[in-house]
């Protein structure tokens, strides 16, 4: 049966070179295999017919009964087409082609009965379909019988070379009447009989004939249940395999510095989830094993703190520690920051990134290399070959949405032992995305802000009510705040987003003339010593306004700042609208997010909008967000690595079946941890046949 399945496209009847090519570039078919798995998007009732007279003008593919009563060809012999009349007992419809005519001319007949399926629509008033699919009702029966009949997507030029969605059907058919045999169980029988599901065989014949709607949702859930658990199986393998055979180091006490600090340098009350967050960070570094933990908390619930304090335990051990981030901006404010918080006690803190000086930084990896600096912080510099620690304890990464697994993994190689790894995000990532992207990491989440923080009040403005927003903006400058203002970034290298930003600057300069005003202007294409230096100018407020695009979308900090304007509102993403907001609302004074968009926005625009005013929950947020956009699209999944194949389950919306498949994984694995049972030996073989991170697998055995 393997190795039927294996076997490449081309030898599958029906398809041959031309079409074997299509189907791998359009589809990544290459296989029997990977036809077998090309599902669905929709299936058509074909037990339901429409008259003519009954068409409704909005319906998507319908079903006609009928027979052709004219075909002629019409048109110069460049533009070419064939229109024929459909004719039932109630109308006349007309047919148009523009493509394959000679062929339609041989093969379609009058006066014959045909079934046809095709989406209408109109064209002088009058009902036609383009390029509708035909079959004599004579024939009718060739495909294997179902009354819901698969509908595949193809694409526009498949359709044009006649490989449309009948033809795949036509294809599986020929698929499925030369399978040898079963297809295999991926599942142990008990699974299955315990679980009460369908075969694997039975579910993918179902998902491509149905023999009925229960028949369908049984093959549907069995697939779907296929997909999570063995996802789940092997994240949850991953984790136990890094948990008992990954040894980190011992942090066995806190002490001095740390103690110093908590009694004498912290400037106010730690929130319960700051303190829960590091007890467990003690916990995990006080096994012997090696951390991998993220920290979810919302922009402004005081991760920073929480760092500094986990780095301080490590350098309580006689560790060093590092805090990487993603900007330079960042970078250096983490780095003030730090130094803040630290104030006069004997702690040695360094910032590095692309821009510091070769003196400097030669002392600095010096120091590192014996040990005398004990706090690293900066940008991906960091990671970067040269650099070496003494006895790197601990690192902390900073809005990890940023960096590649790659780049954690360049950390990890920097002692034989890994440093325990803290990673920290302000894009709350949905629970049931976490648990499959982040599944081999613990997670902490930070979910309050800090006493004395008042709700940021957001309004949503259209375009005319702009001399409104002006107004505002004066008044809060007047009481001495500053404001930011955000225009779109259309693209890092488009010369679009530099004309945007200097128009919007021309006009608010107008708005808000010198010497009145005072303006800091930052965006992508500047030098990194003039956005530093704007940036300062703001932080410092020496500047009211700070004009810019998403640069300053993570981590900047400024209590001050209390209104946050962003222009064309709608055509940002919901996390990243989220993250702009929660730039301000850091200090005791009220704050406000205006939204700023056109009168006329998508309907798309409008839900993120919605969603914006509705809630300030970043977690709520994220969840939305992974609704509208499906998970693919969500920051911070794109460069996961995470193997993300799912055909029909869906994490927005099958989180209940994702929570059971894991619990299942939990329990499978509890029971034998690496599935060699020969009740599992299914299961064994599938994973390491299929399409997860097969290597750890690969490894035992
Ligand atoms: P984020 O989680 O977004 O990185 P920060 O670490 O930048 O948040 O913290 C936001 C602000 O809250 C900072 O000014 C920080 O000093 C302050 N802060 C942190 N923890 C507390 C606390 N427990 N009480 C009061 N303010 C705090
Ligand atoms: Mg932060």
């Amino acid at each position: 049966m393997d190795h039927y399945l294996e076997q490449p496209i081309k030898f599958l009847p029906g398809v041959g070179p031309r079409r074997s090519e299509m189907l791998g570039k359009s589809l990544e078919i290459r296989s029997f295999r990977d036809l077998l798995f090309y599902f669905p998007y929709k299936y058509l009732d074909r037990t339901r017919f429409y008259q003519i007279r009954d068409i409704p003008t909005d319906a998507a593919y319908i079903q006609l009964r009928g027979k052709i009563t004219r075909i002629e060809k019409i048109g110069t012999s460049s533009h070419e087409r064939l229109v024929a009349d459909f004719t039932d007992e109630t109308g006349t419809v007309l047919l148009v082609f523009f493509k394959g005519i000679r062929y339609l001319q041989q093969t379609l007949h009058l006066q014959t009965e045909y079934i046809l399926l095709g989406k209408p629509g109109i064209f002088n008033g009058k009902i036609n379909f383009v390029h509708p699919e035909l079959e004599e009702v004579s024939h009718a029966e060739t495909s294997i019988a179902s009354s819901l009949q698969a509908m595949y997507n193809t694409s526009e030029k498949m359709k044009e070379g006649f490989l449309n969605s009948k033809a795949i059907l036509k294809l599986q058919t020929t698929l499925w009447r030369g399978m040898p045999g079963r297809i295999p169980e991926t599942l142990s029988d008990s699974l299955v009989k315990r679980l009460r599901l369908m075969s694997l065989h039975d579910a993918l014949f179902n998902i491509h004939f149905p023999q009925s709607i229960e028949y369908l949702h049984k093959a549907e859930y069995r697939i779907k249940l296929e997909e999570l658990l063995f996802t789940q199986l092997d994240i949850l393998h991953q984790k136990k395999n890094r948990e008992t055979k990954t040894k980190g180091f011992l942090f066995k006490k806190v002490g001095n510095i740390f103690n110093t600090f908590y009694q004498n340098r912290l400037p106010f009350e730690l929130t319960n989830a700051q303190k829960k967050v590091i007890r467990e960070i003690r916990q995990d570094t006080g096994t012997g094993h090696q951390m991998n933990r993220l920290l979810q908390g919302d922009v402004g619930s005081g991760k920073t703190l929480v760092a500094l304090m986990s780095m301080l335990i490590a350098l309580d051990n006689g560790y060093q520690a590092c805090l990487m981030c993603p900007t330079e901006i960042l970078a250096q404010q983490h780095y003030q920051t730090l130094r803040n918080f630290l104030g006069d006690m004997d702690v040695q803190v360094e910032l590095l990134t692309g821009n510091t000086p070769k003196s400097k930084r030669k002392t600095m990896m010096e120091r590192l290399r014996n040990g005398s600096l004990q706090i690293l912080t900066g940008t991906h510099a960091l990671i970067e070959e040269p650099v070496q620690f003494a006895n790197l304890g601990l690192a902390v990464i900073d809005e990890q949405h940023r960096f590649g697994v790659a780049q954690r993994a360049g950390l990890w190689n920097k002692n034989v032992t890994p440093p325990h790894v803290l990673v920290m995000t302000a894009t709350p990532i949905p629970r049931t995305l976490a648990m499959t992207l982040y599944g081999d990491l613990d997670v902490s989440v930070i979910d309050e802000l800090p006493a004395g923080r008042k709700a940021i009040q957001t309004v949503h403005y259209y375009d005319s009510q702009r001399l409104k927003m002006h107004g505002f903006v004066r008044r809060q400058i007047k009481e001495g705040r500053q404001v930011y203002m955000v225009f779109p970034l259309i693209d890092e290298s488009d010369k679009v987003e530099y004309k945007d930003l200097t128009m919007g600057f021309n006009h608010v300069m107008d708005v808000f003339p010198p010497p009145e005003y005072s303006i800091s202007v930052l965006h992508g294409q500047m030098k990194p010593e003039e956005k530093e230096r704007e940036m300062k100018r703001f932080v410092q407020g020496q500047t009211q306004i700070l004009l810019a695009t998403t640069v300053i979308e993570v981590g900047v900090d400024v209590p001050n700042a209390t209104v946050m304007v962003i222009e064309n509102a709608e055509r940002f993403g919901l996390s990243q609208l989220h993250q702009l907001r929660g730039r301000v609302g850091r200090g005791s004074d009220q704050s406000y997010c205006i939204l700023m968009t056109p009168y006329k926005i998508s309907e798309d625009g409008r839900k993120r909008i919605q969603a914006l005013l509705a809630t300030s929950d970043g977690f709520e947020i994220s969840e939305t967000d992974l609704k509208l956009r499906g998970p693919g699209e969500l920051e911070g999944t794109r460069q996961s690595g995470q193997a993300f194949d799912l055909k029909l389950a869906n994490l927005a919306k099958d989180g209940i079946l994702l929570q059971y498949a894991r619990n299942l994984a939990e329990e499978i694995l509890s029971e034998d941890p690496e599935l060699s049972s020969p009740e599992n030996k299914p299961l064994r073989k599938e994973l390491i046949r299929n399409h997860y991170t097969t290597e750890h697998w690969g490894m035992i055995s």
